[in-house]
């Protein structure tokens, strides 16, 4: 009989905060710049520079801590991890073995095989390295540093997730979680989230955990799930060979659907960790840890508990518009102005949901204003506009926040709902076509369809269909 084995997986994080300035130094964060314009003597490890703690970072970092029901380490500080590397002009690397700030949390996750806790075992502020550049020029490596600096917090899990589902739950709980707070946009593509994925297998019923490898570079929900199954085959099938696994580091490469050994497993001895002597610990008081909580916005499960109370929509809709802050903001404020919940959620949940996909785009893009989105559902309520072109219009919004009454008198979409105007065309339609008015008095309700038809074609589109509808019955009674 072949044996069953369990997946065993833990999870090293990186998140890059949203600081506007690096860790230790005043230096600008921004993505993007030119190489080597946002650098000054810290971030570039100069001799004789010191460092200063960004208090933004110790509050994003306790903010997560707290919605991880993390316990604050009140007297934490950071220590020295110390190898070389051409991104890594210190030679060392300001982080926290010792003392982390947060530490024991957990985050509830939901996949179809039901809930489960996942534990954190630690979250722990750092610097970043500088980015090398391999492939610009031939046999030469040119090295950036503006990332050198650039805060991050590195949240590592308990072993806890069994499968590539509950790996992938758990990330996008912690992103929902630390995007609701502002700290970071946790982009995976853009290197603001990383995810270390440490693997071991063991024998179904086993009480010890295998030996684990740890897999870098894995930019996409897609990219880790093909991981962990890659590696996961790959451990069974030395295991059944009776063969070891070894305890390294591993790069996966997406194209070719495999990984590579990088490097043996270092260990923190490896490192010479010991206290950074240039920063003195940081003491969080009583008062500080209440002005972070205090700070702490409205996290989901509570929004979706007050959505069900005060908007009587359905749950599915809440479950949609709760997921980002910026989407549940712009629901509230429209909802606000027009009253409509139900209305304000439709564009909400279908266009805006359909425009970001098609762009690639994130809630936290949408340039519209709640107040447009509110103007918009009036016009419709008030049939001054039509379906159609109350689609064209958001798509302008959606586009540049255009403002729905100016666009739409500019691109002649205002419906008419005049009743003479409309009148007139519905008797010049009965004159035109005497025999779909003879076949629908006949009883060919298809001949209706005809009539409204000419009606909306002489109108150019723009007639309110309920009052051009209710204008050709009148006159075909008059007929009958
Ligand atoms: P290190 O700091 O040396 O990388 P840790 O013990 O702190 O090692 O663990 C790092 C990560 O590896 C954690 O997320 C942890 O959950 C995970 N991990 C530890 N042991 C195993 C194992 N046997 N199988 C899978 N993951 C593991
Ligand atoms: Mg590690
Ligand atoms: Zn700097």
């Amino acid at each position: 009989m072949t044996k069953q084995y369990e997946t065993v997986i833990g999870l090293e994080v990186h998140v890059e905060l949203a600081t506007k300035t690096k860790i230790f130094c005043g230096c600008s964060t921004a993505f993007g710049a030119a190489p080597n314009t946002h650098i000054c003597p810290v971030c570039t490890g100069m001799p004789g520079s010191l460092p200063v703690l960004n208090r933004q970072v110790v509050e994003y970092a306790a903010a997560v801590g707290l919605a991880t029901d993390c316990e604050i380490t009140r007297l934490c500080r950071f220590d020295r991890k110390n190898y070389f590397y051409p991104d890594n002009p210190q030679n060392y690397q300001i982080s926290q073995l010792y003392l982390p700030i947060c530490r024991n949390g957990r985050v509830e996750i939901e996949t179809a095989a039901g809930k489960k806790y996942v534990r954190i075992h630690e979250i722990h502020m750092e610097e970043d390295a500088g980015k090398l550049i391999h492939d610009e020029w031939e046999d030469i490596s040119l090295v950036d540093y503006n990332r050198s600096g650039v805060p991050l917090i590195e949240i590592v899990s308990e072993p806890d997730m069994r499968s590539a589902d509950e790996v992938i739950a758990y990330l996008e709980k912690l992103r929902l979680l630390i995007r609701y707070l502002g700290a970071s946009d946790c982009k995976l593509q853009e290197g603001s989230m990383r995810a270390d994925v440490n693997l071991s297998v063991r024998e179904a019923g086993s009480a010890v955990f295998g030996t684990r490898t740890e897999m870098k570079n894995l930019n996409s929900f897609k990219a880790i799930a093909r991981a962990i199954e890659g590696e996961r085959e790959r451990q069974i099938e030395l295991l059944s060979e009776g063969k070891p696994v070894i305890q390294e580091t591993r790069r996966w490469d997406d194209n070719k659907e495999a990984s590579r050994a990088m490097r043996s497993k270092e260990d923190a001895k490896d490192y010479r960790y010991f206290p950074d002597p240039d920063l003195p610990p940081v003491f969080i008081s009583e008062e500080w840890l209440k002005r972070i909580r205090d700070g702490l916005p409205e996290f989901r499960t509570e929004k979706m508990e007050r959505y069900r109370r005060e908007y009587g929509i359905p749950e599915y809709d809440i479950s949609i518009l709760t997921q980002s802050r910026t989407m549940a903001e712009l629901f509230e404020r429209a909802t606000a102005l027009c009253g409509q919940p139900k209305k304000v959620s439709n564009w909400l949940m279908g266009e805006t949901m359909r425009l970001l996909k098609e762009n690639g785009e994130e809630p936290e893009d949408l340039r519209f204003s709640p107040e447009h989105l509110a103007e918009l559902i009036g016009m419709t309520d008030r049939r001054e506009i039509n379906g159609s072109a109350a689609k064209k219009i958001f798509e302008a919004m959606y586009d540049r926040d255009a403002d729905p009454q100016t666009f739409a008198e500019e691109m002649g979409m205002k419906t008419v709902n005049d009743d003479d105007a409309l009148r007139t065309a519905a008797e010049r339609a009965l004159a035109e076509n005497p025999k779909s008015v003879e076949d629908y008095l006949g009883g060919r309700e298809k001949a209706f369809g005809f009539l409204m038809g000419q009606i909306m074609r002489a109108m150019k589109g723009k007639a309110d269909p309920a009052a051009a509808n209710r204008i050709l019955k009148e006159l075909l009674e008059q007929k009958g």
